[in-house]
């Protein structure tokens, strides 16, 4: 009997463990291909409990791979992911389904083992029983009913490549069992080491990302744990490379909150951040709106207009605070032309200069691991690593907020489950 062994029972895991067991049974093969999976913790896909606060984004309505670190091998994994499992059975036209089921592997995929989901903003899938649990249950009733055998508490320290004609796979357990396997496919997610892999693959180091941007700390200290909607950017030497629109959240360090978690992706030292506390109103009208507003408060208000009424109802009172120091203007001080000249540029882009990333525990990717230039975007297999996959957050791929990430665990781990099979199927 052939196995296949998978390390790690996170979302990449455990949608390969799927695909390749059920393409075994597909193949009327199941006792001639065995699938295994190595978890080091105590359950199996607890990693997909925690996401999206407890809700679990698993997906999005639109995936574009320009969005993905290594576009050009995503859109590639991504296509033959969809050539792989082009045809599936169709889920039917339940009209509790918002978007089109059909639109991708991946969503056919989870519609045809029982989950029913909804959009949110920016097509954000979410389970419809709006808990993560609801997609950990289809999962493992997929594994049980293909026959997956789930090891836990099986931390892999190490996964040594065959040595030779006819041998196998050896996996070193860290309580020291020894398993063999005739194909390994490594999901072990952003915490890979290069020691885990055979000697020689290709392997950038790895760094959190996606969460919290450290910057001076001198505003965001007095602002810490308000949160507006607005704007960031982030600037380098004199040029924007992104804006989000969003909800800000400021903390001790920094900036949080799902804008500055995207712009933490792209962010290198030396940039500055930029938050726009009045995203509607266009930079260049920005002057004339305050102007405009200074007039209407004085009729409404019969007097003079101090900078506090002017920014009273517009901004929550710390952050005007913070606004007028920026521009070293006194809150009972009455509103003049030059004020209006400094207070404009700054409430639409007070300036934090970037220092790093903030809180590493809230960051919810890892830049690094695997090299995609080793790996073949068909199969997600190691070139020159015969039967070695690597998928999901081990590889060298990450994406904004938006349910991207867990696609691309789900997808690779499909592409390279049902590929793992078909190479032990067809003798290689
Ligand atoms: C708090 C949080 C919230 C998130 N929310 C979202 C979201 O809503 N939407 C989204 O798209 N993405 C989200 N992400 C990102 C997403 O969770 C990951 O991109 C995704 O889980 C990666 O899948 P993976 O299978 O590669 O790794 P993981 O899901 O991390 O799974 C790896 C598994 O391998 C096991 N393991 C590790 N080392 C070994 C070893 N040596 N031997 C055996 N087992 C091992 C781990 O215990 C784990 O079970 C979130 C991340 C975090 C941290």
């Amino acid at each position: 009997m052939k196995t296949i062994a998978i390390i790690g029972a996170g979302a990449a895991g455990l949608a390969a463990a799927v695909a390749a067991a059920e393409a075994a049974r597909g193949a009327g093969a199941l006792a001639e291909v065995r699938v295994t999976v190595y978890e080091a913790s105590d359950r199996v896909g607890r990693s997909i409990l925690a996401t999206g606060n407890g809700r679990c984004n698993f997906s999005n309505a639109v995936i574009d791979a320009g969005r993905y670190r290594n576009a050009s091998f995503v859109e590639e994994a991504l296509g033959a992911c969809e050539a792989t499992f082009e045809g599936g059975a169709s889920p039917g036209d339940d009209s509790l389904l918002p978007v089109d089921v059909r639109a991708n592997a991946v969503l056919r995929f989870f519609a045809e083992r029982g989950l029913v989901w909804r959009e949110e903003g920016e097509g954000r899938l979410y389970p419809l029983a709006n808990k993560a649990t609801s997609v950990l249950d289809c999962l493992r009733a997929a594994c049980t009913a293909a026959g997956v055998r789930e090891l836990v508490e099986s931390e892999v320290a190490a996964v040594e490549a065959p040595r030779g004609e006819g041998d196998r796979f050896t996996l070193r357990l860290v309580d020291r069992r020894l398993e063999r396997a005739d194909a390994v496919i490594v999901a072990v997610g952003g915490a890979v080491g290069e020691r885990l892999l055979p000697a020689g693959v290709p392997f950038c180091a790895t760094a959190p990302t996606l969460g919290p941007i450290a910057t001076d700390p001198r505003w965001p200290r007095q602002l810490d744990n308000i949160r507006v909607r607005g704007a960031l950017e982030l600037w380098r030497g004199g040029r924007l490379v992104a804006r989000e629109v969003g909800e800000v959240m400021f903390r001790k360090y920094g900036v949080s909150g799902i804008a500055a978690f995207n712009l933490s992706r792209l962010m290198e030292p030396g940039d500055q951040l930029a938050v726009d506390f009045v995203a509607a109103v266009p930079e260049e009208d920005a002057e004339a709106f305050l102007r405009a507003r200074q007039t209407r408060l004085q009729g409404a208000l019969r007097r003079s207009i101090t900078w506090e009424d002017l920014m009273r109802g517009m901004v929550l009172a710390p952050v005007a605070d913070v606004l007028l120091k920026a521009c070293g203007l006194r809150g009972d001080a009455a509103v003049d032309e030059a004020g209006l000249a400094r207070l404009s540029p700054v409430l639409k882009g007070l300036r934090l200069p970037v220092t790093g990333t903030g809180d590493v525990r809230q960051c919810q990717v890892h830049r690094g691991g695997v090299k995609v230039t080793a790996v073949d975007a068909r199969t997600c297999e190691v070139r020159g690593v015969p039967g070695l996959y690597v998928v999901g957050e081990a590889l060298d791929v990450d994406a904004p907020c938006g349910g991207y990430n867990l696609h691309w665990a789900w997808a690779s781990g499909l592409l390279a489950g049902k590929s793992a099979t078909a190479r032990l199927r067809e003798g290689r």
